[in-house]
């Protein structure tokens, strides 16, 4: 039996200073729940029959945050009901999506005294393993990479070096090399994830200072083995990722040449093979064999977590500001798509 589901939410994260500094207006806000619209600031306001026609654009999600939205709210309405999924034994991924500087890694990772779903996930996880311990054998093991330029690095040892997609004796996908680790404690992954997210290929563009030309992916397994043996003997495998995507602003956007223009290109194939991967899922399960996983490294990482029992959902990140309005519109018109039927 197969039962996945895709779901799409969108986030507004707050105008900052430098927005603010610059003369920004607001174009970009939640009306409901579900509800996303834009402005188009080069449209002229008095200018009403144009105005009419073109200047707000809507766009529906599964879930909608406006700046107000608290982590814990964020986590509640995506990433919780799956917890108990991942352990009995269903494959869960999650996705950030959005330009640089929209929030991706503040949902996904958060700050100290705000974490994101990554430690409210894992954190879930463990208090829902600990309850049915004396019931229940778990092993949950971690670990973290990023796919830059199309290579693998272990965020966790990057002395490995560059790692190789292999298919395992069952057809499965699997990086050669890449560390596991075993893991117990909130803390101790909140650590982990820390030290690895300052190994991120983070370099410089036109853009923004810093920009996260890399995807950065956590693989979590949970096996769990029930401890009345004559009751059943079966191993569930849960597995779950969280994908902390590059920076999906374009190329041609960044006004970027030569190195930057590679990374570019690279990022728009993989986040378009993804993009493909997520319509097919929305648009049924029998669809998915149609999809060409191998356009991507990313894709292939994920390929077995994306079919089958599986469960997904994009967060997709929006700046409110004018200044970024061809960005949000752009991210806007990705992730509804992502959600259509
Ligand atoms: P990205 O990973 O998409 O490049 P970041 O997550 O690094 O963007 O966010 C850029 C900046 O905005 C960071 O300083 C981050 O703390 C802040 N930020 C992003 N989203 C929010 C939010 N919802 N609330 C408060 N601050 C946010
Ligand atoms: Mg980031």
């Amino acid at each position: 039996m197969t039962y996945c589901t895709s779901e799409v939410a969108l986030r507004v994260r707050p105008m900052n200073h430098e927005e603010f500094k610059m003369g920004a207006k607001v174009t970009a806000r939640t009306v409901d729940s579900n509800l996303v619209v834009i402005l188009d600031p080069t449209v002229d306001p008095d200018d009403i029959l144009r105005a009419n026609r073109s200047r707000e654009k809507q766009y529906i999600f599964d879930y909608a945050f406006d700046q107000m939205a608290t982590q814990d709210e964020v986590y509640e309405a995506t990433m919780k009901r799956f917890v108990c999924d991942i352990l009995s034994g269903f494959n869960v991924t999650v996705f950030a999506y959005g330009p640089t500087g929209a929030g991706k890694t503040y949902t996904m990772l958060g700050t100290p005294n705000s974490p994101g779903i990554m430690v409210l996930t894992l954190n879930d996880l463990f208090f829902k393993m600990k309850a049915t311990e004396n019931d229940v054998i778990y092993s949950v093991t971690m670990s973290y990479m990023e796919i830059y330029n199309e290579m693998i690095r272990d965020l966790l040892d990057p002395k490995r070096g560059i790692l190789e997609l292999r298919e395992d004796v069952n057809g499965e996908t699997v990086v050669a090399g890449l560390s596991e680790i075993e893991a117990t404690s909130t803390v101790q992954v909140m650590d982990l994830l820390s030290k690895g997210n300052m190994c991120r290929t983070c370099e410089p563009t036109a853009a923004n200072k810093t920009s996260s030309r890399s995807h950065a992916i956590l693989k979590v397994v949970v096996r769990s083995r029930s401890r009345v043996m004559d009751v059943s003997q079966d191993i569930h495998i849960g597995c779950l990722f969280m994908v902390d995507l590059a920076g999906s602003e374009r190329a041609s956007v960044t006004k970027n040449r030569g190195k930057r223009m590679v990374e570019g290109a690279h990022i728009n194939r993989s986040l378009l093979a993804l993009g493909n991967v997520i319509n097919a899922l929305a648009a049924g399960h029998d669809k998915v064999s149609y999809v060409n996983f191998r356009d991507s490294k990313l894709t292939r990482i994920l390929k077995d977590s994306l079919g089958g029992n599986a469960k997904t959902v994009m967060i997709a990140h929006i700046s409110p500001a004018s200044t970024s309005f061809e960005e949000s519109r752009n991210t806007l018109k990705y992730a509804a798509r992502s959600r259509n039927i």
